[in-house]
């Protein structure tokens, strides 16, 4: 069923009663052409972009508990493409000219919403750095704006200008970026998937990867054993322990981001800012609530959930930047696991495990990634070649020295 104004009048007339569930819920098949771990953002985004791209149809994503339950619905649904280095940028700007798209695409309002991102400087040598940023980012074609203090008082004058430890001096503007809606892009790419004929397969847990003569040749699950011709993981904050199961040791560690958001207010931010002296990052939902979030808890874990100290760390850098914030209550906060890798940029690659494919990596960021992570996996799963943005995502740059260290932090994965 495609969903249209006259398709929302229409059953309006007839009392809602004709709406046809927007994904299926079949039993699995015993052999697919592919099988991706993970219903996430990126797992449903390469099954989708599997089946309409790439003709490949015979597809299952399986899923240990409901679709969204992870990451893809726990972020704090940022999207940009401000990046700095070759490695990254192509491939994220490649995602944000998908996200401009891609209500139209699958048919499904995910509320796209481009109200901008402000990336707030301090001090002298942040602008710099920033201004370095702007202009990489303008070199790949991708829109960036250095903004002085006082135009950014405009924007935002109830910021701290004059706080005597991080006095803003202006910031770096992406006006493409902004949010969506984060439980919808799941939806959305499901439900684009499963009409083209993919199975969704929810509360089925991968429990291990057979393998025969080296080679994967299904998985064992929940629902018994599921066969297959390539797997693809997509299982972002337990791809380590999913690997494991084909006996590969990724280079990265699992750590608890949380987010948080308080009560709702009248609109008073209206775009996405991030503080530059501390880790912050705030915008306003449609509801009124401020979505916020910063550092990560300190230690691995596998838990969706944090502690109170960070919440607390978190809140004192908010602080920092809206003294405002201090009046205000929190509603509700949440956690979810990231799969941070060593240099704090993603793996879409082959595994030395042949048939087996891998999706990970993402850290803090991989919201915004989901559109171009899902094509440029897809293209990776039906041509076994990586698509031209994902040249340098590979596996083995860890043992080669080739890291895409955005962050310029090192191998250290808790900093990036
Ligand atoms: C608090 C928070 C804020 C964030 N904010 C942003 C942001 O503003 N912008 C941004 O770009 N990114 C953000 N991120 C990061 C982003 O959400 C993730 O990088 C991205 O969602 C990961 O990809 P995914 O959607 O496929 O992951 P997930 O939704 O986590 O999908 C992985 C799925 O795999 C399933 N799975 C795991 N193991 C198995 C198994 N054995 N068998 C079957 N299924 C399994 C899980 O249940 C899960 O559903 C944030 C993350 C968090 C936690």
């Amino acid at each position: 069923m495609r969903y249209s104004a006259l398709s929302l009048l229409l059953n309006g007339f007839r009392g809602n009663k004709d709406w046809a569930p927007a994904w299926r819920h079949p039993e699995p098949k015993s052999h697919y052409d592919v099988i991706i771990v993970g219903g996430g953002g990126h797992g449903l985004a390469a099954a989708y972009y599997l089946a309409k791209e790439f003709g490949i149809k015979n597809v299952a994503v399986l899923e240990k508990n409901y679709i969204g339950s992870g990451n893809v619905g726990r972020n704090t649904t940022i999207i940009r493409s401000n990046y700095l280095l070759e490695g990254n940028n192509p491939f994220y700007e490649l995602a944000l000219k998908l996200w401009e798209g891609l209500e139209q695409d699958f048919n499904f309002n995910a509320m796209i919403s481009q109200r901008g991102i402000l990336n707030l400087f301090h001090s002298d040598a942040q602008r710099d750095a920033y201004t370095r940023r702007g202009n990489a980012m303008r070199l790949h074609g991708v829109d960036a704006d250095l903004l002085d203090r006082e135009a950014v008082r405009k924007m935002l004058p109830f910021l701290d200008y004059d706080n005597a430890r991080f006095p803003i001096q202006g910031g770096l503007a992406q006006r493409r970026g902004g949010t969506v809606r984060h439980d919808a892009v799941a939806w959305g790419y499901a439900r684009g998937a499963d009409m083209r004929g993919v199975d969704i397969i929810q509360n089925c847990e991968v429990t291990g990867i057979r393998r025969e003569n080296g080679k994967v040749t299904g998985v064992e699950t929940a629902k018994g054993f599921i066969g297959c011709t390539k797997l693809g993981l997509a299982a972002a904050g337990n791809s380590s322990r999913v690997a494991e199961m084909a006996g590969l040791k990724l280079p990265m560690e699992s750590h608890v981001l949380q987010a948080f958001v308080s009560e709702g207010l009248k609109p008073f931010i209206d775009g996405v800012v991030t503080f530059g002296a501390g880790h912050f990052y705030v915008s306003q939902s449609d509801k009124g609530g401020l979505v916020f979030g910063g550092d990560l808890d300190g230690y691995n874990s596998y838990a969706q959930r944090g502690n109170l100290a960070t919440v607390e760390h978190v809140v004192e850098a908010g602080k920092a930047m809206i003294p405002g914030l201090s009046r205000v209550r929190l509603l509700r906060s949440w956690g979810g696991i990231m799969d941070m890798s060593m240099d704090g940029s993603p793996i879409i690659d082959r595994t030395p495990v042949e048939n087996l494919y891998l999706n990970a990596g993402w850290c803090y960021g991989g919201f915004k990634a989901t559109p171009a992570s899902g094509l440029c996996f897809a293209h990776l799963l039906a041509k076994d070649a990586p698509h031209d943005t994902t040249r340098q995502m590979r596996l083995d740059r860890f043992e080669r020295g080739y890291l895409i260290d955005e962050k310029g932090q090192g191998s250290q994965p808790n900093l990036h």
